[in-house]
Parts: structure tokens; sequence; C-alpha cells
């Protein structure tokens, strides 16, 4: 019998991570026809009818959650597609992927939304579909909010442009209050960042490239953190870059304000110095910033102002990546990197704990979309991620199964490898 057909898991004598609780502990984990049946030590199976993974001196947890996902579908299949996005999503251990709206068409609609559900209904992971909060991504008259999150949606939002009117924005965020979901805000001022190509800083004058100020992201931080005082929104603010946007959101907490952000592992990662290669893989939105941005990043993570890690997956064509830096499409690919990545320097470099750094990619995304997802529970659909912590690996660029190659970690090496993914009940990863 094949082993994708076995009807039954046994994980076997893992190092088991409760996010929720910050707790670890070992034991086996048995799941019966998708279902999670048993969390004990010393689980006995010796019938035919079962996969069995050794998992002595690894990890398990819950399956990761990605709230900030382009899978480019519909529209950009040539780039990604919900299947292949999937299948990328699992090799990295996520079983649950938030998708952005802007494809093409936009998810603007109903009909959009059910597009994505019934789409990935065979997907090897869950996906949930974003929904725009203008019509077109046009940033002036706000989508039917009710009717999407009645569809599924599960946030909002205008990612990639973001809201440049603060009238629209407003009304935005008062409208959104009635649905109790997510708005998850790009912010940038693109009157601002219009025509830049990188942070604006020391290596932007050195290497002649057009930079992009980190006030660009920091006025409109500001902007929603003052319109959502006033509405009473809930904010999301995504793929935060700067120190200024650390400390307004910190603040905003302070005074007892529904926000929660999120950052990418490119952004902990790396400064601008890295720039210095014109590597166009590390052309992104916001830019890769100054190394006293990042560490405020990694000191957000740490404090705990930071709420969830998430991929920013880009995927993008080698023609629009295999040209000069300035003609170069912005954006990288994560879903396959975004665990090793973030870990090697969370958990590798900073110390942190793992069932902390566990909870960022689990039950702390899952809470601000309002999914029930990033636990292992008795009971349930099984969704668990085995990860060998110390396993290392140099990223190259023929071991991507995204359909996309433009990873910013290509050559770096990472800590921490996916040993098997459970997603939907079934085993639908394991490394060779
Ligand atoms: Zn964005
Ligand atoms: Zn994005």
């Amino acid at each position: 019998m094949n082993e994708n057909e076995k009807k039954n898991i046994l994980v076997k004598s893992g190092r088991i991570i409760d996010p929720e609780n910050g707790k670890e502990f070992v034991s086996d984990i048995y799941i019966k026809e998708g279902i999670v049946a048993g969390i004990k030590e010393n689980i006995k199976a010796g019938k035919d009818d079962i996969v069995k993974i050794d998992a002595k001196g690894c990890i398990v947890s819950p399956g990761f959650v990605d709230m900030h996902v382009h899978l480019r579908d519909p529209g950009f299949e040539d780039e990604e597609t919900i299947e292949t996005g999937a299948l990328a999503a699992v090799k990295g251990g996520i079983t649950t992927v938030a998708c952005m709206p802007n494809t093409k068409p936009v998810i603007d609609s109903e009909s959009l939304i059910k597009y994505i559900l019934e789409k990935s209904q065979n997907a090897a992971c869950r996906i949930l579909p974003v929904a725009a909060m203008t019509r077109d991504l046009k940033g002036r008259d706000i989508t039917e909010m009710g009717i999407l999150s009645e569809a599924g949606a599960v946030g909002f939002s205008d990612d990639g442009k973001g809201v440049a009117d603060s009238r629209v924005m407003y009304e935005i965020m008062r409208y959104s209050t009635q649905f109790g979901l997510p708005l998850i805000l790009h912010e940038e001022d693109r009157f601002m960042s219009e025509g830049g190509l990188m942070h604006e800083g020391h290596y932007s004058s050195m290497l002649g490239l057009e930079g992009i100020s980190g006030l660009s992201e920091d006025v409109m931080i500001a902007r929603d953190i003052i319109l959502a005082r006033k509405s009473g929104a809930r904010i999301h603010i995504t793929h935060l870059s700067t120190r200024g946007g650390v400390e307004m959101i910190k603040k905003a907490r302070e005074e007892g304000l529904n926000i929660t952000c999120d950052v990418t592992p490119h952004h902990l990662f790396f400064n601008d110095s890295y720039l210095t290669s014109f590597n166009t893989n590390l052309k992104v939105k916001p830019p890769i910033r100054s190394e006293e941005d990042r560490l405020a990043l990694i000191e957000g993570v740490k404090e705990g102002v930071i709420d969830a890690i998430i991929s920013d997956h880009a995927p993008h064509l080698d023609t629009e990546k295999n040209t000069t830096f300035k003609l170069a499409s912005f954006g990288t690919i994560g879903l396959e990197t975004l665990f090793a990545a973030a870990f090697s320097k969370l958990c590798g470099e900073e110390k942190m704990s793992i069932p902390r750094f566990i909870n960022l990619i689990t039950v702390s995304p899952a809470r601000i979309l309002g999914i029930d997802a990033g636990k292992i529970e008795m009971g349930k659909t099984a969704n668990i991620t085995v990860i060998d912590t110390e396993a290392e690996e140099e990223i190259k660029r023929e071991s991507f199964i995204s359909k996309s190659k433009n990873s910013a970690f290509i050559g770096q090496k990472l800590k921490g490898k996916i040993v098997c993914t459970i997603s939907k009940g079934k085993l639908v990863y394991r490394s060779v």
C-alpha cells in the first residue's frame, strides 16, 4: 500500500509544542482517518494500515498559519496557482494560508471568494481568502464587506497599494466595525515612495539607486492609528519594516487600541547593506531597511509588540527578475523558507524560546484572523508539522517547488528543516 493511501498516521516520540500555553512535552500522536485520536506516550500500532513517522529529536508543531500570501490565482497562473502555492506551503510546514486579493480580477466580489474556496477544496492545505477593501483596489469605492465576510473572507486588505485617500480609509474603518474582521493594512504613502527602488539611506546614495524613505511607511501608520482610535476599527499592520512603526504600534497598544502587526522573515534577516549585491530578489516592498530598523523589528518580536510572522510570498517570473535592478518587480517568494529563515534569526541567534516562536506562526495569526487553526487538538482534523531544528541547509534555487523561484534566501544557510507535514488529516509532504 502506498504511504499516501494509508488512512492512519503515528508520529512517534516527538517533542510536541503547545504554543498556546507555552509548553512542550515528549509524546506520540495517533491520527485515525485524519482525526487526532491519541496524544500520549507509547502508543502501540502494529497494523499494516498505518504510516509511522519517527519524530525522535524533532519538534512536532501545529501546522503553521501564514496570513499573508500571494497565490496569483486567478490571472497570473504562470507565476503560481492555488494548487502549486499550496504544495509550496506544505513543504514549508504551512497548513493554513490567507491569500491576498490583488489578483486579476481582484477578489472584491462574492463570486471571487467562492472561486478561491471552491478551487482550494482539493489543495494540499487550507486556503482562506482576504477580500479587497476597495473595488478593484482603486482606493475609492468600498467593497460590500458584509457579503464578502458571509461568503468566507477572513479579512480585508488593499495590499500592494494601500488606500491613499484618508477619507476613504476612515469610511472603511467605520464600516468594518460591523463585521469584526481585521483590516490588513499595507502602509505606503505612494506619493512619497514613487520611483524608489530600495531603502533610502547610506546604501541607496552609495549605489545611486532611488530611495524609499522609512517615512513613507511611518506617516501612513500614524494616520491609521489616528483613524483607528476614532473609529474603533480593528487594524492589523502588515509587513512592518521600520523602527518608527514598531514604536508607534507599541504606544498605541499601551493606550489600549485594538491593533496588531506582523513582520516578514526577510525584514528580520537582511539589512540594506545586502543590496550592494544588486540581487533583484532582495528588491521587495516595503524595502529591506537599515540595520537599526532590522534590530528594532527583532526587539519588537521579542517584546511581543509584533504578533505574527508572515511570508508575503510574492512569486514573479524569471523575466521579471532577471533584468536590471531598476526594471525588476518587487517581491520574494517565502512559503518554503518561512520557518527556517525566521527560526535561524530568532531562535538560532536571538535564543528565543521555541514555543514562543511557534506561537508567532500558529495560534497568534489564527487569533488575528478569528479562525480555528494553529493547535493540535483531540477529535479535530490533524494539521501537524514535524521539524528537525538541528538540520542546516543551504537554500538552492533547484529545491523550490513553487512555480516561481525568486527567493531572497537563495545561497543562505538556514537552520531548521521541515521533516513532514500533515495537512487536512493527510500526510502531504515528507522530505527525502
Ligand atoms: Zn504589501
Ligand atoms: Zn503582500
